[in-house]
């Protein structure tokens, strides 16, 4: 029988359960460190032992359930012989000291995750504590699975449910999931790409605006009218913050949808990578990608997406299909044309395709084989049509 782990979004709690929820963790931290104090003078990782010396006083000590005494119980004994065996290796290792609060670690009997409600039920010495949670479409039928202890950890102000799935059929539900990747760039903005998604978000209107734009405060640079050049550039700020919103929006949207996993570039050295014509470093210097992946990461947040920032070495040279890299794979800006094995495409895509490949492989994402298809439908954007009739002959 193996195990998988489904990490899934607590929503947003009201300050009473808030409240409640933290009171436990505070409590099951505690519990643990006085676990791991008793252990360290009793000198035994000894379940038995352990217990017999400490059930009473942690009973009388901890407003607990009895179940979850014992999770904080065998969670400083695995930590202490953790502690222990890398001990032997290095005698400068640290014991434990949980300084962090501690996921709260929860028993079968004291969860049960009622997927069709969106809620899970969580035992606490004052009865019953009902969590509103997200669950993604294809993680219900793994949810109603039957699972094992699970533990309610929070990440700055967002909580989540790693609940432990008991599953013959499903060995990873992670690999399960599909994979997206984005490419950020001048000539398109973004390009999303995942399994049966392709999307590209064109560069044009933004150029189109920052020229505007441009043009327009040189001239009033010329008459000396230094106000309205602060507000005009004000503007273009709130104009481009609007285009991130609406991007970022879209995308999250496309990925809940297939439940998918994004994969985005880390944002450090794309100035280095992109050189260019002094218009083009002009772009670059007023085009926010930090914004956009800020905007991805708290709406992918917000909708319980998991996302992952991956290498972005080299992914305009690499080919998606064979995994070759060569310079001059890139044959224009783009288009994309592999020299081992012909796979042509548009070049921003097959980037997305590369980080969404990459991510998908990454120690994070655990034994995952790239479920990339090659053969993509293409969604248009509306009115703009720009170089991307290219996502053809592969
Ligand atoms: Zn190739």
């Amino acid at each position: 029988m193996q195990t998988g782990v489904l990490k899934l979004k607590i929503r947003t709690l009201n300050r009473g359960k808030l409240e409640r929820l933290l009171d436990m963790q505070t409590e099951f931290t505690a519990c643990v460190r006085f676990h791991c104090e008793r252990i360290s003078i009793l000198g035994t990782t000894n379940a038995t032992e352990v217990h017999r010396d400490c059930y009473r006083e942690a009973r009388d000590l901890f407003r607990l359930p009895a179940s979850t005494l014992q999770q904080a119980r065998d969670k400083a004994i695995a930590a202490t012989r953790s502690f222990l065996q890398r001990k032997k290796r290095d005698r400068r290792a640290n014991p434990p000291t949980f300084r962090e609060p501690v996921p709260l670690r929860l028993a079968v009997e004291n969860l049960k995750v009622l997927p069709d409600e969106g809620m899970i039920r969580v035992s606490t010495p004052d009865g019953f504590l009902w969590l509103p949670i997200l669950i993604p479409a294809c993680f219900a039928a793994a949810a109603r699975l039957q699972h094992a202890v699970s533990e309610i950890v929070r990440k700055g102000k967002d909580w989540f449910l790693m609940l432990a799935v008991k599953t013959e059929d499903v060995p990873s539900p992670q690999g399960e999931r599909p994979h997206f990747g984005i490419d950020l760039g001048l000539a398109n903005v973004a390009v999303l790409s995942g399994p049966g998604v392709v999307k590209f978000f064109d560069g044009k209107p933004l150029r189109y605006i920052q020229g505007r734009f441009f043009g327009y405060r040189q001239a009033l640079q010329q008459k000396r009218k230094t106000g309205m050049v602060r507000r005009s550039k004000g503007k273009e700020s709130r104009w481009i913050t609007g285009m991130n919103h609406r991007i970022s929006r879209e995308i999250v949207d496309l990925v809940v949808a297939a439940g998918g996993v994004l994969h985005v570039e880390r944002l450090k050295g794309i100035r280095e990578r992109c050189k260019g014509t002094a218009k083009t470093n002009r772009m670059l210097h007023s085009w926010p990608f930090g914004q956009l992946l800020e905007f991805l990461k708290y709406k992918a947040a917000r909708a319980g997406v998991e996302i992952i920032e991956v290498d972005p070495r080299k992914t305009s040279q690499t080919c998606g299909k064979c995994g070759h890299a060569e310079r001059g794979n890139r044959l224009r800006q783009a288009v994309f044309k592999c020299k081992r094995c012909g796979h042509t495409t548009h070049a921003d895509l097959n980037a997305a395709h590369v980080i969404a490949a990459r991510g998908a492989c990454s120690p994070d994402m655990g034994e995952v084989t790239a479920p990339l298809s090659g053969e993509a439908m293409v969604t248009r954007k509306g009115r703009h049509r720009g170089n991307r009739n290219l996502e053809s002959s592969s």
